[in-house]
């Protein structure tokens, strides 16, 4: 019984009572109830093999010891103190930490409760820097087609949001978006000088994603270099999005290094603390910060629960974990064994395609008259103890970075079955 004299049964059997989210009523997964590795059981007791790793957070997979003994230790010390007017041990080593492993020109931390929230964190940063500089017409952000920062009215704002954005009051007027169309492996160089140029006293920043998670596409080399060319000429800021890419997701610590982004402001979540516990973070130049505390300017963000000591220690656990077992030089190894296992598939009729990113891995399927919908496909391998994301043309494998060989081989096994064509 609740204290207000509820029957807890009764909600507890309640399926309708939880309202999902991103969840159509007609395409809803199973009620998991625990996990180990890179597997969970659901309630009825059928094993996946989660190539989600959760929500492409759980960089350990389930039950890492490390991070679980962390968290308790944690919460038995010191399980809440604020980052308004006042400091934690384990924020401080965490910032220094991530200032340490982040590119050059990196020089502070700013903690959220998540990926979102550190978006809104830059778009607000970066606005407000402008205002600081002198330059207060400089309120554009520019995104990329095909972006996903966030279900947040400000990270959304600068997604390309499947559905009607003006019904939900997204206010996107100062944003704006650079093309990359959907069958492009790249986003369109050519245009971009012209379009920035043009707006160049309006732009306060640019951001991107360096591997977009909607798509499973990365940014070329040499739309990196004119974005870059393009910041030294124009003085925008450069925004770069890491929260699906970061912790090694792609092979190194962040997609930023192999892409050499250079960003003036990053953003983490996710594996950030291998999933364990809500935890962002927007990590800003030293050009930027000083603009605020140089001039002694309060920056008007903070959630009560943003760089929670705990979520930090199990982040500090984290990091350990990632340095210690080489388990970053082991993603490319795995990620080029899926990709070999997967290619075998493609042309058979239901596998148009395999692309991949260390292990952010795109399967795009067949499309046109007979051909199944992506959240069909994605159904049937749910049924065969699989779970994968649907994506628009395809489905995407984001598992854990502690995938082992055996688990490598069963997923081949249970998605070869699958994504056959059916006799
Ligand atoms: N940025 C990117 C690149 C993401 O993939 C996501 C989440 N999928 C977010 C931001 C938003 O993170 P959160 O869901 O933690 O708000």
């Amino acid at each position: 019984m609740y204290p207000n004299g509820h029957d807890s049964e009764r909600y507890d059997n309640a399926e309708d009572v939880l309202w999902l989210p991103m969840t159509t009523e007609d395409f809803t997964g199973p009620c998991i109830v625990s996990g180990d590795g890179a597997r969970v059981i659901d309630a009825e007791g059928q094993d996946y093999l989660a190539a989600t790793s959760g929500l492409w957070n759980l960089h350990l997979g389930y039950g890492d010891h490390r991070v679980t003994a962390a968290i308790v230790e944690q919460a038995q010390r010191l399980p809440y103190a604020t980052l308004f007017r006042y400091r934690h041990d384990q924020a401080i080593k965490l910032a220094a930490a991530l200032v340490e492993l982040a590119p050059p020109r990196i020089a502070t931390c700013f903690f959220t409760c998540s990926g979102g929230t550190a978006v809104d964190t830059a778009l607000k940063a970066v606005r407000k820097y402008w205002d600081l500089e002198g330059q207060p017409r400089r309120k554009t952000v520019f995104a990329l087609d095909g972006s996903y920062h966030g279900a947040t009215i400000g990270s959304m704002s600068v997604s390309e949001a499947a559905g009607s954005v003006e019904a939900y009051g997204i206010d996107r007027r100062n944003v704006q978006f650079l093309r990359w169309d959907v069958d492009a492996d790249e986003p369109d160089v050519t245009a971009l000088r012209a379009r920035l140029e043009a707006s160049a006293i309006e732009c306060a920043a640019v951001i991107v994603e360096p591997v977009q998670g909607s798509y499973i596409r990365a940014l070329s080399r040499a739309f990196v270099g004119e974005l870059r060319a393009l910041r030294d000429e124009l003085g925008f800021l450069l925004i770069v999005d890491e929260v699906t890419t970061g912790f090694g997701r792609t092979g190194d610590l962040f997609a930023s290094n192999w892409l050499q982004l250079d960003p003036d402001v990053m953003l983490l979540g996710k594996g950030l603390n291998a999933g364990y516990l809500p935890l962002g973070a927007a990590l800003f130049s030293r050009r930027i910060c000083e603009a605020f505390r140089g001039r002694d300017v309060m920056f008007q963000n903070g959630e009560t629960q943003g760089g929670n000591p705990i979520a930090c220690a199990a982040a500090l656990a984290t990091l350990g974990r990632l340095d210690s077992e080489d388990l970053l030089r082991s993603v490319e190894a795995k990620g080029r064994a899926l990709l070999k296992g997967l290619e075998t598939l493609q042309g058979n009729g239901v596998v148009r395609r395999i692309r991949g990113f260390g292990l952010m891995i795109a399967v795009l399927l067949e499309q046109g008259s007979g051909a199944e919908a992506p959240w069909q496909v994605v159904t049937r391998l749910q049924s065969a103890g699989v779970i994968v994301h649907a994506m628009p043309g395809g489905i995407a494998l984001l598992p854990p970075l502690t995938l082992t060989d055996e688990d490598i081989q069963e997923l081949l096994r249970r998605c070869g079955t699958v994504l056959s064509p059916r006799v």
